[in-house]
């Protein structure tokens, strides 16, 4: 059961509710605990976020190169020394109830003076046919996760931007039996990554849209539409790596008005506030540059910009 505070005669859990515990949503609980505010923070699965994916970061300041998962464990030991993590617990639904915000989970419900939405964004997906029945075996969404297991193995890309860019160059590295499909007839990747593919000799698939992926206890292959010649063709492949851009995690503060950009992600000012009264935005759910650097100071910059209108000085 959650601690109760009294704010200008209003009852409240928490003062402040983190959304999501990735490097954006610790960083706004360390700094909202060492600024007095009580701080309730809640994720849907093990914290860390996308971080803990990564095979190695080398731009984080203060760690010239650290793997992912190292890096969200020591961040998540840190934020758990000001605060617990409510781990495994899915935000339902928000509301704003006068000076306060209900959080409804599916374990519990939360009333907060502010929220700071640090849900991040997940992978696009094609939507098509095979795309769910083949996911872990064969299907993934991150070559530097999964490519290990695809050692001079058929494997292609889907995707042409930066990030198909560089999980075909990573997958290089694994196999020579690489195709990178594209739907349009030119990549959207900047010129050092397509220079790079060409220097690899990386095959690209261009103006072809893949239609269904097929198999049978395994992915064994790709059916695939030319959108130039109207053709379908077939590409026998053992794994498919789907790069196609990031969905932001927005959907929880839509239903509340707070405006979003055309691609979903949740529009905030420099203070991190969204349009709507007590709702903070961070992270990669903001958008932007989406880097971990970015997402630590966005998380710091919400929790001391909600002192004020929690009625809390500012600490230095
Ligand atoms: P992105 O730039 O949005 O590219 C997504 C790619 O997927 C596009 O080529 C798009 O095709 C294609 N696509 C989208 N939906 C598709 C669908 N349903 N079927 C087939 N193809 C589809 O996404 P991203 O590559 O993930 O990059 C996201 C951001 O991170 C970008 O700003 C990028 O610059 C940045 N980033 C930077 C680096 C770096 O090292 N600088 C590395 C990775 C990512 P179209 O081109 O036809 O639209």
């Amino acid at each position: 059961m959650s601690l109760v505070f009294v704010f200008r005669g209003i009852r409240l859990d928490y003062d402040l509710g983190i959304i999501g515990a990735g490097p954006a949503g610790l960083s706004a609980a360390i700094y909202g605990k060492r600024a007095g505010l009580e701080v309730v923070i809640l994720d849907k699965s093990f914290g860390g976020g996308t971080v803990t994916i990564n095979p190695v970061i080398e731009n984080y300041l203060g760690f010239d190169s650290i793997t992912g998962a190292e890096l969200a464990a020591r961040m998540r030991d840190h934020a758990e020394k000001y605060v617990k993590i409510n781990m495994s617990e899915h935000v339902t639904q928000l509301e704003v109830i006068n000076d306060r915000i209900k959080i409804t989970t599916d374990k519990a419900t939360y009333r907060v003076g502010a929220v700071v939405i640090a849900t991040g964004s997940e992978y696009r997906r094609l939507n098509v046919r095979g795309e769910g029945k083949f996911l872990g075996r064969g299907v993934s969404y991150c070559a530097t996760c999964d490519g290990p297991f695809f050692k001079n193995k058929r494997v292609a890309v889907v995707g042409g931007g930066n990030s198909a860019a560089v999980e075909a160059l990573y997958l290089k590295g694994l196999t020579d039996d690489l195709f990178l499909i594209h739907r349009r007839d030119q990549l959207r990747a900047e010129d050092i990554y397509v220079n790079q593919l060409k220097k690899n000799n990386i095959d690209i698939i261009f103006s072809s849209t893949v239609e269904e992926i097929y198999g049978d206890e395994v992915l064994k292959g790709v059916k695939l539409h030319n959108n130039s010649d109207d053709k379908m063709s077939e590409l026998a492949l053992d794994g498919i790596f789907i790069s196609i851009g990031n969905m932001p995690q927005s959907e929880i503060v839509k239903i509340l008005g707070v405006e979003l950009d055309k691609s979903g992600y949740i529009k905030v000012n420099n203070k991190m506030m969204t349009n709507i009264n007590r709702i903070f935005a961070v992270g990669d759910v903001i958008g932007g540059i989406r880097q971990i650097s970015t997402s630590v100071a966005e998380g710091a910059t919400a929790a001391l910009n909600s002192l004020e209108l929690l009625g809390r000085k500012y600490p230095f």
